[in-house]
């Protein structure tokens, strides 16, 4: 049986297939291998490969210690049901936690109750978070494989994110990674910018988007629409202090080392 018709559409980022697509095709393949491969404990992808490697230090959601009963109401139902969408932007924040943080997962767990129970989010709102060691975190649940941000695989296709809320009115087709630091007067750690920098070449990689880009944004659900930094911080969607004044404009920086680790 045939796909259907809008199956068979190609992606916009893959218009025009150049030998950056190819090796960046190549390079997402790899890069779920080795995630899947760390995640799950077993040795790591050949490290005289190209292939991004996911920061080893990755803590799933059964290891910062989620309580995932929280997701679900009283008679089982999940309240906010997963559903995926093509990547289009990733939205970098801080959490404006407190820096020098003594327990960084039981901020995270904190910030979990806080995203799923007080605010509504159905879970917490951000795909990955990272602390001030450099340690990863699995954010939003996006499925049952060992795989953070992505899930709802099609054969052949890009990986799709599951739908988070990080961003107002702008979280479909959005992956957002937030720092677990108040930003305002200090730049991440160097851990941390480092794990950060990897983690992005992980997601950039996987989705084929240019870290040096300008996406022109349509919320795949509303309609909205926004122009934006291919990678953005919070800021450029809405009227808000995060990433913090120090980082916002350090994120220049990120984005050409991105680039630079995928050319
Ligand atoms: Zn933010």
């Amino acid at each position: 049986m045939m796909r259907p018709a809008r199956e068979l559409v190609p992606h916009p980022a893959r218009s025009g297939v150049t030998r950056r697509a190819a090796l960046l095709s190549a390079l997402a393949t790899g890069a779920s291998i080795a995630l899947a491969q760390s995640a799950a404990g077993g040795s790591p992808a050949d490290s005289a490969s190209s292939v991004p490697r996911f920061p080893a230090n990755f803590r799933r959601r059964a290891d910062w210690g989620a309580d995932e009963s929280l997701r679900f109401g009283p008679d089982g139902t999940e309240l906010f049901p997963t559903a995926f969408f093509d990547v289009q932007t990733v939205t970098v924040h801080h959490t404006a936690t407190p820096n020098g943080d003594p327990d960084p997962a039981a901020r995270v767990r904190s910030i979990y109750v806080d995203h799923t129970v007080t605010q509504n989010f159905g879970d917490i709102g951000y795909h990955l978070l990272i602390d001030e060691a450099g340690t990863v975190y699995e954010g939003r649940f996006s499925g049952p494989d060992r795989i953070p941000v992505f899930g709802g695989k099609r054969a052949g296709l890009l990986p799709q994110m599951c739908n988070a809320a990080h961003v107002a009115g702008f979280n479909a087709a959005n992956v957002g990674v937030a720092l677990l630091a108040d930003l305002t007067v200090q730049p991440p750690t160097v851990a941390a910018r480092r794990s950060l920098v990897s983690t992005l070449v992980w997601l950039f990689a996987a989705t084929r988007l240019d870290p040096v880009g300008t996406t022109s944004y349509v919320n795949p659900i509303s309609g909205a629409t926004r122009t934006v930094p291919t990678l953005a911080g919070h800021r450029d969607w809405a009227a808000t202090q995060c990433p913090g004044n120090t980082f916002y404009p350090l994120l220049a920086g990120v984005r050409t080392d991105v680039a630079a680790r995928l050319s």
